[in-house]
């Protein structure tokens, strides 16, 4: 016979357990944006989407929820597969917002497809599959990194700026500090590839980096026209 004091405990721990269960298992959002310029000045080069060239604008990457640490889950759901049909009002402003720039050509499904099922279903729980885009269309307009930078003169026009005036312009337009990824061109000069935002479990407000991506950048990077 158990006493009943081991059956509460086990209770309280099964309750335990459910209350882990039901939160979601992740920290805060890394939102990912990318400069097009600089995704195709690179010695791998490009294709423009099927639907046409993007606009000179950065274009969504990812939405990637992270743990504090600085590791991150993926593909939390084989189960949960990316359905066009449940995004089939935002398709016109994906093709916009979030382009695929990968060779060969394609109309940006196996790019948002390919965010979905490995970063989207880590947090289902939360975002369902159309909220998970909605969520970062919102996030890339209120954003608006171009303006952001253009406004503090730091124009796509191949022209060099500091890393901390990159980061200045950002931080003094949106209210927090970005990490800024760069990449290479074909003659090796570092520049603005990627530009990080952290954001909150509910995918709706900015918030500090509770820890950045390791990697460095040049302190003066170019900013390569599209
Ligand atoms: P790379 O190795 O090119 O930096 O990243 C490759 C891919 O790994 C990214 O596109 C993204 O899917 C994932 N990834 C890289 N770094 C991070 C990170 O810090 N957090 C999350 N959640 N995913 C990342
Ligand atoms: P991540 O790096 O997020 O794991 O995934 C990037 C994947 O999406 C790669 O397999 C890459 O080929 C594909 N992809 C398709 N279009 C794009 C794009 O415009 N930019 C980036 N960075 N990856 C893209």
């Amino acid at each position: 016979m158990e006493s009943k004091g081991s059956i509460s405990i086990k209770l309280l721990l099964l309750l335990h357990l459910f209350v882990l269960c039901a939160s979601q298992d992740f920290d805060f959002y890394y939102f990912v944006q990318q400069w097009p310029g600089s995704y195709c000045d690179t010695q791998n080069s490009c294709c423009y989407p099927t639907t046409g060239k993007p606009a000179a604008d950065f274009g969504i990457h990812g939405l990637w929820p992270n743990y504090k640490d600085g590791s991150y889950p993926s593909n939390c759901d084989p189960n949960n597969r990316f359905q066009q049909s449940q995004i089939s009002d935002l398709t016109s402003s994906l093709q916009r917002n979030w382009p695929t720039l990968a060779c060969p050509s394609g109309n940006g499904v196996q790019f948002w497809t390919h965010e979905w099922e490995k970063h989207g279903t880590c947090s289902e729980s939360l975002l369902k599959q159309h909220d998970y885009f909605e969520a970062a269309l919102d996030l890339k307009q209120r954003s608006n990194l171009l303006r952001a930078l253009t406004n503090a003169g730091i124009q796509p026009n191949g022209g060099s700026y500091s890393l901390s005036s990159i980061k200045g312009a950002i931080k003094d337009a949106i209210g927090y500090t970005p990490y800024i990824e760069c990449n290479v061109d074909e003659s090796r000069n570092s520049q603005l590839y990627q530009v990080y935002l952290c954001v909150d479990t509910s995918a709706s407000h900015f918030i500090e980096c509770p820890v950045f991506p390791s990697g460095k950048c040049a302190s003066q990077i170019e900013f390569p026209s599209f």
